[in-house]
């Protein structure tokens, strides 16, 4: 044994040899783009014109789909994806747990003859009936009522997932219960954005425009993750049990020379990076910018933004391509917030808009005043709701692993505030003023701001410390961690758009109809929400200490935790934004609370248990053998008449019983059972993670005191450097 295992890891690390190339590389992405996906192109070709019209009107407008439709479009699908070598469809949904869950079909059924037929009704697209009794639903189902369904989200096109061994054709849908209730993550998406179109669409009347789309939410999120090869994955039970390294004692080398940052691409994640882009382009995911990032082992990928609905699929998506494809380049890719104490964690950073074809995206400043007097509106709709509910922004990124992150000076503080830039805070202070003093001239819209400079469509200074900053054309929400599913953020700014928006077009309809100048109206609509709500915005530095002490005299909220963060989903305030633009009802919201106290709790204790074992089963043996070689030494040393010097043996069995002690401190914290799943969630926040930092503080000095020949985990300079 001793340090077998990692001599090992690192012998096939030295050896690796590229995975020989698969196939024809010769097409261009332009080719394979969407090659795998029933895309709209692929319909039109496959279906007759008025059932393409029937559902592109489902896609485009929510209207509803007709039955005789779906059989037509269920037909046409069945052969494309036959064609495209599927002996399988499935129908993939998205579960509490934020993962991605799948239930395979064959076509095939048996015709009575012994023969088989291949069989896919209009019905079997629309619906699916998985036996769904072992996902979490925070308590909307009973046991006995076990039964979920899937139905075809429309709006998502369906796509061929390729095996060696076959090809399966995949149907994202929607997951409710009996009842109807959301028992997923993308009813809830689709219902926000319906209510948040209603609203948009009352502002965009408002402003004179008759012609009017569906608004919808965009969405581009930047995924940042680790790549380290998989000999030195599977040497760590800690990161194949909690994606994370519970121990490790830092690199004598970490990220302080910043040379990993925007580096060469090294060749072996080069190789990565080109194959997991043609998988997603063939899925019709537009992969677009690649580069380091700041850790070593460090990298980030994104792909153009999309509609939010979509974007959130392909999101999921991106996350299991990039895993797949990173284990056949002998890589384990690591998606959690927080794989490496002491370097950089990894988020997820989502860029939103709002918009349609007809008037564009609505947070672009645009060059004339009116356009920017309608910017201006909807930008103050996102300040308003950022201040209102920047608490439940806060609850949507909280997990076990992102805990890790926010907050850790990298990323985000966990203080939700908004960063506008120079230029637009500007303009803003001048709207809290009663706007500039120019007189108005005629047929011009005067807000007190169209006398102002035209609104720089990209404006130069970036701030990296805020959670949502503005961007030139959209906002950045960079709290969201790296593993997680951007549907909950999704959803939450989308409703909370819906609301602002709601109350905007109230106020003005209202006074538009009590005889009061449109320009005035908005002018005071601005002049109202900065006043009220400006205290949200921050142009500052994020990470530094004054800005905790100034936010707290500003009254926002900071929750350090997940177990501060999720009650925020429990307040009257939460229940009633749901329920009002029929988002969440209270249990669907009730059960999501419970759900996500749970995994919290669960992940916890299954990083408390794995701690426990690796500490036990690996460390303490590996010390105990190396205090006796110490004590062996010293005996002979003495016998033949040469006082030893004791100093490391006697260092190595303090710290040996510091982690003997922490040990069974941390094993007795393990028996608790609390009486609700929020104080099982608040016991491992506040007694099971110290407990496991107290045995990581032992077990990281060992380290550096363990002679290297008998240390059995791979080190960090292993795994972050070694690729
Ligand atoms: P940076 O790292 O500088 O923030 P990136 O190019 O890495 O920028 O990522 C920017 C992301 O924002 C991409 O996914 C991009 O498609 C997305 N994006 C760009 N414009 C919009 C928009 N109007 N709405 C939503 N997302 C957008
Ligand atoms: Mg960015």
């Amino acid at each position: 044994m001793g340090n077998a295992a990692r001599m090992a890891a690192i012998a096939a690390v030295a050896s690796y040899t590229p995975p020989a190339l698969d196939g024809d590389r010769s097409e261009t992405p332009g080719e394979l783009f969407g090659t795998n996906v029933f895309s709209r192109s692929e319909m039109q070709k496959r279906l007759p014109k008025s059932v393409f019209k029937n559902l592109s009107a489902t896609i485009e407008r929510s209207q509803p789909l007709d039955a005789t439709v779906a059989d037509v479009v269920a037909s046409a699908m069945k052969e494309w994806a036959i064609e495209k070598g599927a002996s399988h469809y499935a129908h993939v949904f998205y579960p509490l747990t934020g993962l991605t869950a799948e239930k395979h079909d064959s076509f095939l059924d048996p015709d009575g003859a012994g023969a088989s037929i291949a069989e896919f009704a209009g019905k079997t697209l629309i619906q699916g009936e998985p036996d769904a009794s072992s996902f979490p639903n925070g308590g909307l189902r009973q046991t006995f009522e076990a039964r979920g369904y899937t139905a075809w989200d429309v709006t998502s096109p369906a796509y061929i997932l390729e095996n060696p061994n076959g090809n399966t054709l995949c149907i994202p849908t929607v997951f409710i219960s009996w009842t109807g209730e959301a028992l997923d993550k993308k009813t809830p998406l689709l219902r926000s954005q319906q209510a948040m179109s209603k609203q948009a669409e009352r502002v965009l009347r408002l402003f004179g425009h008759t012609e009017i789309d569906s608004v919808v939410a965009f969405a581009g999120a930047e995924q940042e993750y680790f790549l380290i090869d998989k000999s030195f994955f599977f040497a760590r039970p800690d990161l194949i049990a909690a994606g994370r390294t519970l121990f490790g004692a830092p690199a004598p080398k970490g990220q302080e020379f910043d040379d990993h940052y925007f580096g060469a691409i090294p060749e072996r994640v080069l190789g990565f990076m080109l194959d997991a882009e043609r998988e997603l382009f063939k899925l019709g995911i537009p992969a677009k910018t690649r580069h380091n990032e700041v850790a070593p082992g460090q990298f980030e990928i994104a792909p153009v933004f999309e509609r939010a609905n979509v974007a959130t699929d392909h999101q999921q998506l991106l996350m299991v391509t990039l895993r797949r494809v990173a284990a056949k380049h002998g890589m384990e890719c690591l998606l959690h917030e927080k794989p490496f104490a002491g370097v950089n964690g990894s988020g997820k950073h989502v860029n939103f808009s709002l918009g349609n074809a007809s008037q564009g995206n609505l947070l672009n400043p645009g060059d004339t005043p009116h356009e920017n007097a309608q910017f201006l509106v909807f930008c103050a709709a996102v300040i308003r709701s950022v201040h209102l509910h920047g608490g439940l922004l806060r609850s949507v990124v909280a997990s076990a692993s992102n805990d890790h992150r926010l907050g850790a000076n990298e990323a985000p503080p966990a203080i939700i505030s908004i960063f506008l830039g120079e230029q637009l805070a500007d303009v803003f202070d001048q709207v809290a003023k009663g706007g500039a003093t120019a007189s108005k001239e005629k047929g011009t819209l005067i807000i007190g701001v169209d006398t102002l400079p035209e609104l720089p469509s990209d404006p130069g200074d970036r701030n990296r410390t805020s959670p949502f900053a503005f961007t030139g054309n959209r906002f950045e929400f960079r709290a969201p961690g790296s593993s997680q599913s951007i549907a909950g953020p999704m959803i939450a700014i989308t409703t909370i758009m819906a609301e602002s928006l709601d109350f905007i077009a109230t106020e003005l309809e209202t006074a538009v109809e009590a005889g009061v100048d449109f320009n005035e109206a908005v002018q005071k609509v601005l002049e109202g929400i900065i006043t009220e709500h400006g205290a949200a915005v921050f142009n500052g530095d994020g990470y530094s200490e004054d800005w905790q002490v100034e936010a707290a005299a500003r009254g926002l909220k900071n929750l350090r935790t997940t177990v501060d963060a999720l009650p925020e989903l429990d307040t009257p305030e939460t229940k009633a934004l749901f329920a009002k633009y029929g988002v969440l009802n209270e249990r669907e919201l009730a059960s999501r609370y419970e759900v996500y106290l749970e995994q919290y709790d669960l992940s916890v204790s299954v990083e408390a248990r794995s701690t426990l074992e690796v500490a036990k089963t690996v460390v303490v043996p590996a010390a105990i053998r190396y205090q006796g070689e110490l004590a062996a030494t010293a005996g002979s040393l003495k016998a033949i008449g040469i006082d030893p010097d004791l100093a490391l043996l006697e260092s190595v069995t303090a710290t040996l019983g510091e982690l003997t002690a922490a040990i069974s401190t941390l094993e007795s914290a393990l028996g608790h059972e609390a009486d609700s799943t929020y104080a099982e969630a608040e016991y491992g926040c506040s007694t099971l993670l110290p407990a496991m930092s107290a045995v990581r503080g032992a077990v990281d000095e060992l380290e550096a005191k363990v002679a290297d020949d008998l240390w059995p985990l791979p080190t960090y300079q292993e795994m972050l450097f070694l690729l």
